[in-house]
């Protein structure tokens, strides 16, 4: 977890951006929340620790990690959308369509596809979100 929020304090200064005390409370609320939370959920863990940081500075920061590529909104139903972190790169889900439940897996089967489809459009990877959908086994009543 300390590495994830170092990785993510670099990635930004690497880039040029400032390491503000506001954006280092935003990525560590980021951090420990492991991942998907919606913008609002992140204002209201972002303010346990620090009341004054404001509503846009956190939508702004997303906005700018978004850009950087090391988290990924995520549309599920028609909530709001949810940040998930990307910042080694991917990130894997099996959705069940039965009760919505998203279950993390960390096993990789797209390696070497993902090296292919690179070479065969020349385009340069840098991440993915691999999403299986289907029922789990609560659903299918095993
Ligand atoms: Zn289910
Ligand atoms: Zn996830
Ligand atoms: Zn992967």
């Amino acid at each position: 977890m300390v590495n994830k929020l170092a990785r993510l304090s670099q990635a930004l200064q690497e880039n040029g951006y400032r390491l503000t005390a506001a954006r280092q409370e935003i990525l560590a609320a980021l951090v420990g929340s492991e991942g998907h939370v919606s913008a609002d959920e992140l204002v209201g863990l972002v303010r346990q620790d620090a009341p004054g940081v404001g509503r846009m500075t956190v939508y702004r920061t997303l906005e700018l990690l978004s850009e950087l590529g090391l988290i990924r909104p995520v549309y599920q139903g028609t909530g709001a959308a949810h940040y998930i972190l990307l910042d080694d790169g991917h990130h894997h889900h099996l959705v069940c369509s039965g009760c919505d439940r998203v279950i993390e897996f960390d096993e990789c089967a797209v390696q070497e596809i993902s090296r292919v489809i690179s070479g065969h459009f020349n385009f340069e990877i840098h991440g993915h979100l691999l999403e299986f959908y289907g029922r789990c086994e609560a659903c299918r009543g095993v």
